[in-house]
């Protein structure tokens, strides 16, 4: 049997009963279930605020056009960012009209706090994080440069639902932080996020941009007190970014798994450090932080063939993945071809090797032969 890079995993019969409810009451929509998981997650996370939205995508977008509106940026104002991410994190500074400074990363592939502060000028806004892998990399070191400097901290913890930092969930030293449960993402549904401000009244906004800028949710126009339902205002050009029920019941039934389902994924990069470690000359991992318990998203190796591999291991069946290829090798973000040697090098001898709940001993340990095999000769 193939043994692939990501394969989400559900509790089939707790889904389906939180979806049964929303099916029987007749409210599929948002409210209700988002509600509830939007409690759920501030409980979790002991974040301030957290509004469910329909993608994790649409939640940098958003982060970004309120933090210039309400700041007062100007367009061609300058967001450090890095070239190693998802090309969602890139594209919400762009489609605000800002400017992304890309600064170069280190050994935990998250940014480098002494190549971003560098980079910073008068017309610097804000930091853009990304927490790799689940890796907090040097994100205490970035909260101070933020503190120093003036700047916002936007953190796109797609990947690090259940890390923690010395025992607590980070972000709280953020402006914003985004999380994705998308279907591959630690905590999945089909799609959704959660975007969470720090300011109240960023959280207010936010919620009613993410629908057409209407200021009274849905679910309050519902309640049976008489009112006048259709009389709501509209304060904002906004856009249909909300989550919906029948998600959020996904959601908060997977939030109930997801530090077990971390605990697992964790074993299984122990799993492949314990097989690969006697290669060192060879096999590069990826350096975590004191205190950093990360959420494992990923577990990454560095090679020097690294698509020789890949095509060996596909061979055999197994389907290892690249997070990433950096940002400045893609047409829109070419202006900064070749400033971030360490994300080039990253780039081109990243691999991301299998890691999901479905995944055996046996499994781990046959990628291990397989990688062995392929370096040895
Ligand atoms: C998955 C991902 C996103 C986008 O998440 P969606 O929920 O799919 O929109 C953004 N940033 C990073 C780093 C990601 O991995």
């Amino acid at each position: 049997m193939a043994i692939q890079l990501f394969v989400p995993t559900f509790d089939v019969e707790g889904c389906l009963n939180e979806i049964r409810e929303c099916l029987e009451k007749g409210w599929t929509g948002m409210g209700f279930k988002t509600i509830e998981f939007e409690e759920m997650w501030k409980d979790y996370t002991g974040l301030r605020n957290a509004h469910y939205l329909n993608s994790a995508t649409v939640g940098l977008n958003l982060a970004f056009e309120i933090m210039k509106e309400e700041y007062e940026w100007f367009d061609d104002d300058e967001v450090i960012t890095t070239p190693l991410t998802f090309v969602s994190t890139n594209h919400a500074i762009l489609l605000a009209k800002l400017n992304p400074v890309f600064a170069d990363i280190d050994d935990t592939l998250c940014l480098d706090p002494e190549s971003v502060e560098k980079l910073i000028t008068s017309k610097t806004r804000a930091i853009l994080y990304v927490g790799m892998g689940g890796n907090t990399g040097e994100y205490i070191k970035i909260v101070k440069i933020c503190e120093k400097y003036g700047l916002k901290l936007v953190l796109d913890a797609a990947h690090m639902a259940g890390t923690r930092l010395n025992g607590e969930i980070p972000g709280k030293e953020a402006e914003v932080v985004n999380y994705s449960f998308q279907a591959v993402k630690n905590l999945p549904t089909a799609d959704s996020g959660m975007i969470c401000f720090k300011r109240n009244d960023f959280d207010i906004i936010a919620r009613k941009k993410a629908w057409l800028g209407i200021s009274k949710d849905t679910y309050a126009r519902t309640e049976p007190v008489g009112s006048y339902k259709w009389k709501y205002d509209v304060e904002y050009v906004g856009n249909k970014y909300h989550g919906n029920s029948i998600m959020a019941a996904i959601a908060l039934t997977q939030l109930k798994r997801l530090d077990y389902d971390n605990a697992y994924r964790k074993q299984i990069s122990q799993w492949y450090r314990d097989g690969l470690k006697a290669y060192g000359d060879k096999i590069k991992f990826i350096r975590i932080p004191y205190g950093c318990e990360s959420s494992c998203h990923l577990f990454q190796i560095m090679v020097e063939d690294r698509d020789g591999l890949m095509e060996y291991l596909n061979k055999h069946d197994i389907f290892p993945g690249v997070h990433y290829v950096e940002n400045t090798q893609y047409k829109m973000y070419s202006y900064a071809e070749g400033t971030c040697p360490k994300a080039s090098y990253a780039s081109d001898h990243i691999l991301t090797l299998p890691i999901h709940m479905r995944l055996k001993y046996e499994d781990i340990q046959m990628v291990i032969k397989r990688i062995v095999e392929f370096i040895s000769n």
